[in-house]
């Protein structure tokens, strides 16, 4: 569905042509995320300033026309992917470090800027912005914030809600707000704030945000933990967890991530290897022998194999290319994958293993986890042939079962990656229908026609009365 004549002309007049795409040839690279869903949408707008924002935003409002809002396009569950006949706002142009305050630990940044020179820059102050997805290097702060979005450092620090200050965003009327404060302290009104962050850009476009900075580690050490299964090695996550020193990181994967990076990046593992920590542990020189002897510690149990420390700085990123090569070799051992960010209570990821494996040999469907274990996230992939429409049935089969496992266990059904388009069917499975329908009329309050991403996070009202 393209735009009317009287909407291009209009439209137009707001946005020079280099700045405004109709074609579908120029259109489709705003078409779909990683999700690999896919909608070309009638119109993109690259925004340049708040102005532009207000501008687009008021148009569509007053058009009646969808708009989704695109940091770089990297989110796996369709949130950035368009309506049908919607425009498309692309706020990579908007890639401005607008200021960075070392005294007051901020830095204030557009929305298109990539993570990766946010910690660029303030590393040059000698500071870091805690959430770190592996994507750091393509990935905009919009998206992050739109998404919630984090990496291996939220065990420690948290994830983008808990690093964010304040943010200036349009409603969907074209309306400026601001939210929270430049302080690390402030109660004044509702949270907006955190409300914005995670709505993957249902309530408002975000203009500009204040984020809180971390000094850099004084120090940092590395440890390659190898069990002889997963079980005792998520043993280990728990045991780690429950004593006073939080690691900077602690990851997890399970024997089949192993075998797959064996392979992929000839990485030499004794063979009886079946599971594998990844643990950084920070601190100053005075203390941080100590803390890594208090995680080897609780560490330690019948399954634990061997201890590597990572020596050098290329031994440490040694490590972490292991752990960033997954994602691309699942891509090569099977044609597709569906791939989980569930979170469970720390405690609970001994038994979330042990019900996989039953899950795994009863759909007969190969399931291979790793992830954040710090926090309790992990990616659980199932991989499969989207051909074999047998495999496809029992994937949805053991899917449903492991929602209904990590409700069971008190936990939640995304960590990082949001709803977007691909969870949006099973909101209503954790979200209680009061806490439900307020959700709704905030969302009627931020964006009263409905136009921002309508397609995304939040069932509709028919679609929840339908369960
Ligand atoms: C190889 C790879 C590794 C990844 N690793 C991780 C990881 O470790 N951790 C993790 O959490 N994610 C990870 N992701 C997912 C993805 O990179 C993140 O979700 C990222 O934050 C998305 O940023 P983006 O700029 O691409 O956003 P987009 O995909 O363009 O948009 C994502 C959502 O944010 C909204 N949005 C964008 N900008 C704004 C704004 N200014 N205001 C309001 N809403 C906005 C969009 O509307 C959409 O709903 C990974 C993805 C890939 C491809």
């Amino acid at each position: 569905m393209s735009l009317t004549t009287s909407q291009h002309k209009s439209l137009s007049k707001l946005f020079p042509a280099g700045r405004l795409f109709t074609k579908p040839e120029q259109c489709i690279a705003y078409s779909y995320d990683n999700s690999r869903l896919q909608q070309i949408p009638a119109a993109v707008v690259l925004a340049r300033s708040e102005a532009d924002i207000t501008a687009i935003v008021a148009w569509c409002y007053s058009n009646e026309i969808p708009l989704t809002c695109r940091g770089r396009g990297t989110g796996t569950t369709g949130a950035a992917v368009p309506e049908v006949g919607g425009v498309v706002l692309s706020l990579e142009q908007m890639d401005q470090i607008i200021r960075v305050d070392p005294a007051n630990r901020v830095i204030v940044v557009e929305p298109g800027v990539t993570n990766q020179a946010v910690q660029d820059a303030a590393a040059e102050h000698g500071f870091f912005w805690p959430p770190d997805p592996t994507s750091s290097a393509f990935c905009s702060v919009g998206g992050n914030l739109g998404c919630n979005s984090a990496g291996p450092r939220a065990v420690k620090f948290g994830s983008v809600r808990e690093n964010t200050l304040g943010l200036r965003a349009v409603d969907g009327t074209g309306a400026i707000f601001s939210t929270g404060c430049y302080t690390t302290k402030g109660v004044v009104g509702y949270d907006l704030t955190r409300l914005l962050i995670g709505a993957e850009g249902t309530l408002g476009i975000i203009t500009e945000a204040t984020l809180k900075l971390q000094p850099l580690p004084d120090q940092k050490q590395m440890l390659r933990l190898l069990f002889d299964s997963v079980h005792t090695a998520a043993e280990a996550v728990a045991a780690i967890m429950a004593q006073p020193v939080i690691p900077y990181s602690l990851e997890l994967m399970d024997g089949k991530a192993i075998n797959m990076i064996r392979d992929y990046a000839n990485l030499e593992l004794p063979d009886n290897a079946k599971a594998l920590l990844l643990v950084e542990v920070d601190g100053g020189s005075a203390t941080i022998n100590d803390a890594v002897s208090a995680i080897e510690r609780a560490a330690t149990n019948s399954g634990l194999v061997e201890i590597f420390h990572a020596q050098t700085d290329e031994q440490q990123a040694q490590l972490w290319r292991t752990r960033k090569a997954l994602s691309p070799a699942l891509r090569t051992v099977a044609p597709k994958k569906i791939n989980e960010d569930i979170v469970v209570p720390v405690a609970s990821i001994p038994h979330l293993i042990e019900q996989l494996e039953l899950i795994e040999t009863h759909h007969a469907i190969q399931i291979v986890t790793f992830g954040h274990a710090g926090n309790g996230n992990l990616h659980v992939n199932l991989l499969i042939d989207p051909n074999n429409p047998d495999q496809m049935v029992s994937a949805e089969k053991a899917l449903d079962e492991i929602f209904r496992l990590t409700l069971k266990l008190n936990g939640t059904l995304s960590g990082e990656h949001g709803v977007g388009r691909v969870k949006r069917e099973h909101v209503a499975r954790e979200i209680d229908p009061v806490a439900l329908r307020l959700m709704q009329a905030i969302k009627a309050q931020f964006d009263p026609k409905h136009i921002l991403n309508p397609s995304t996070t939040l069932p509709l009202h028919s679609e929840i009365q339908s369960r």
